[in-house]
């Protein structure tokens, strides 16, 4: 369902789906909604107040989004975690709710941990002492389990997860969605926007299939009322590790994402090169920035970050 409560393929008169007239109206005589809309609970969404409530202890949230996936978003997702908690006073939490493809317990070398519960709820699992992770991948009995379940089994699962963990006092949550503009990224989005979210970090890689994706993201956002931080450029060339020599893999056939933010009026937070190091650090649960302080990527996530903590001190 759209955020709007106005389905994107209901006729022009259509009630709204939390209308008590919904799916009853005679405007929705062959809407395709119609029986869905006649079932369904009417009102707003009693959890949305319970996740209002766990969210109310951190301080600056943060939605990491993509239009598309592969494109670098939760390795982005990590080294931004991992560099703000390098101020040991500052707490950060990483929620990863991308139940197509749950690879942040990877990044941080947690693979295989179990979540623990008690009263107050799920607990996260800790990389540092002020860097907690919660992840749908701890849930998932297997890897594959995901991409058979259907829309509502995901958002029931993913709703719970945002009600049930606590985070505690945080400074910053950065929460990796799923990528793209579906209604099921949309309506998990729109949980998370009722818990005032700080803004959008939007990554993409340079060539024009993946920016025509974020257009609709950024649009998107500005629909439901989301601040967008910024657009990150990722995979911009190619870093030689050996002799540190820059080639383009996609060309920017349109500008670039430069050029869209131009055209947009979205601030470009920077362009982060292609070194072939960054997946074996993710592979390895390792922080690449720390691991390879003199790669070029490095500098161009530094630079990035310190926008993002300028915009979120
Ligand atoms: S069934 Fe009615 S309320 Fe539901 S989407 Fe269609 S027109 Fe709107």
């Amino acid at each position: 369902m759209s955020p709007s409560k106005t389905p994107e393929n209901a006729p022009e008169h259509c009630p709204g789906t939390e209308s008590e007239e919904a799916g009853k109206a005679s405007a929705c005589d062959g809407c395709p909604n119609q029986q869905a809309c006649a079932t369904a609970p009417k009102g707003p969404d009693p959890d949305i107040p319970i996740i209002n409530e766990r969210m109310g202890t951190v301080k600056h949230k943060i939605l990491v989004l993509s239009g598309k996936g592969g494109v670098g978003k939760s390795s982005f997702t990590t080294q931004l975690s991992w560099a703000l908690s390098h101020d040991e006073d500052t707490q950060v939490g990483v929620m990863d709710i991308d139940i197509c493809g749950p690879s942040v317990p990877k990044m941080f070398g947690l693979e295989g941990e179990q979540i623990h519960s008690s009263n107050s709820g799920w607990s996260p699992v800790y990389v540092t002492d002020n860097l907690g992770v919660m992840s749908i991948g701890f849930i998932l009995q297997d890897a594959d389990d995901a991409i058979i379940w259907r829309g509502p089994k995901k958002n029931g699962l993913i709703k719970q997860f945002l009600k049930d963990v606590d985070w505690g006092d945080l400074d910053y949550l950065v929460v990796d969605t799923p990528p793209g503009t579906s209604d099921e990224h949309l309506s998990i989005v729109q949980y998370l926007k009722e818990a005032k979210v700080s803004g959008a970090i939007v990554i993409t890689t340079p060539q024009e299939v993946a920016l025509q994706d974020v257009r609709k993201e950024i649009d998107f956002c500005r629909k439901v009322k989301i601040p967008i931080l910024g657009v990150v450029e990722n995979m911009a060339g190619f870093v030689c590790p050996s002799c540190k020599g820059e080639s383009v893999i996609f060309p920017p056939t349109t500008g670039g994402a430069k050029k869209m933010c131009e055209d947009t009026n979205t601030r470009f937070l920077g362009s982060i090169p292609l070194d072939p190091r960054i997946a074996k650090s993710c592979d390895q649960g390792l922080p690449f920035m720390d691991e390879y302080p003199d790669s070029p990527a490095t500098k161009a996530y530094q630079d990035i970050i310190a926008k993002i903590h300028d915009l979120l001190p």
